[in-house]
């Protein structure tokens, strides 16, 4: 069956790209006859805000976007994201980094396109013995890294077709576990999406690039693949980027109709009569022409 999910991090507002994202995770399930559950990502405690919880709750209600069954909130999760960090340590994919960010920096360690360090693998030992227990995780005062593999991985994107990363030079071994004790949300939205049992992912295409270390990641835990959509990036008149507080913005000073209408018409679903018409007339339309693996232009 067909299982689908939101996933919103609270460090701001829903804006344009995410409504598209949302929207689009929302008709796929819907026309799949499957569900679409809604995951608060807030794992980092620090930079998420419940003010912005409740606006995304109320903008995807607004938008007509309703979810099923309960919100799932990652800060509530920790346990199940030390088992699984217990799991890749002890079967030899993770290991202990004592590494700064200042360190780093320091040594001018290169950083990828995103603006990440590539971590150079300082503290990594020569072998990664199997079979080893990590130490009560709540009390550690370093990071917890994972192996990168050196092959390229390989993997679909139903809209953009084959992809191939080779992790290892893109992040080289990427943080699971933070020094302060905050998970990464590369290994938090890992298992949450395993233990959720989510079998389609729609997202914006800003995370395809770390698709390639969740893959590892899902390999490493003996977790199933799921399949990968990613949503072209909301992109102003001038093809930049939207800046998210000024999206977020125009997206709550505009009425919902108008939004919805605007988001469809960036999945290339053609509305016609119908943009601007009350959410729920629009959506019950975009049901009936969506086709889950319509490719948007
Ligand atoms: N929490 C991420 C965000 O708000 C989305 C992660 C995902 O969908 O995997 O950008």
């Amino acid at each position: 069956m067909y299982r689908g999910r939101f996933a919103p991090t609270p460090s701001g507002d829903l804006h344009l790209g995410s409504l598209v994202a949302a929207t689009a995770g929302f008709l796929d399930a819907r026309v799949s006859g499957g569900q679409w559950l809604l995951r608060i990502e807030d794992v980092d405690v620090q930079r998420c805000k419940p003010h912005f919880e409740s606006s995304i709750l109320s903008d995807l209600e607004r938008h007509g976007l309703h979810w099923d069954g309960e919100v799932v909130r990652q800060s509530s999760r920790t346990k199940l994201y030390e088992d699984a960090l217990k799991k890749l340590y002890s079967s030899g994919h993770a290991y202990s980094c004592f590494c700064s960010r200042s360190k780093l920096e320091k040594m001018h360690c290169p950083r990828n396109a995103e603006g990440e360090f590539v971590y150079p693998a300082l503290c990594r030992p020569e072998r990664i013995e199997g079979g080893r227990d990590l130490p009560d995780i709540g009390t550690l005062k370093h990071s917890l890294r994972f192996r990168a593999d050196v092959l390229p991985t390989l993997f679909n994107d139903e809209w953009h077709g084959p992809q191939s990363v080779r992790v290892s030079e893109e992040a080289g071994d990427f943080v699971l576990r933070r020094t302060d004790g905050c998970f990464a949300y590369t290994h938090a939205v890992v298992v949450d999406d395993f233990l959720q049992g989510i079998t389609h992912i729609v997202r914006g295409m800003d995370i395809l690039p770390l698709t390639a270390r969740q893959i590892q990641l899902q390999k490493a835990l003996g977790f199933d693949t799921p399949v990968y959509r990613h949503c072209r990036l909301v992109c102003d008149p001038d093809g930049q980027k939207l800046s998210k507080s000024a999206s977020a913005r125009a997206l709550r000073e505009t009425p919902a109709q108008l939004n919805l209408s605007n988001a469809l018409k960036l999945l290339d679903v053609d509305l016609g009569e119908l943009v601007g018409a009350p959410v729920l007339e629009q959506l019950s339309y975009a049901t009936s022409v969506w086709r889950p693996k319509m490719k948007i232009s």
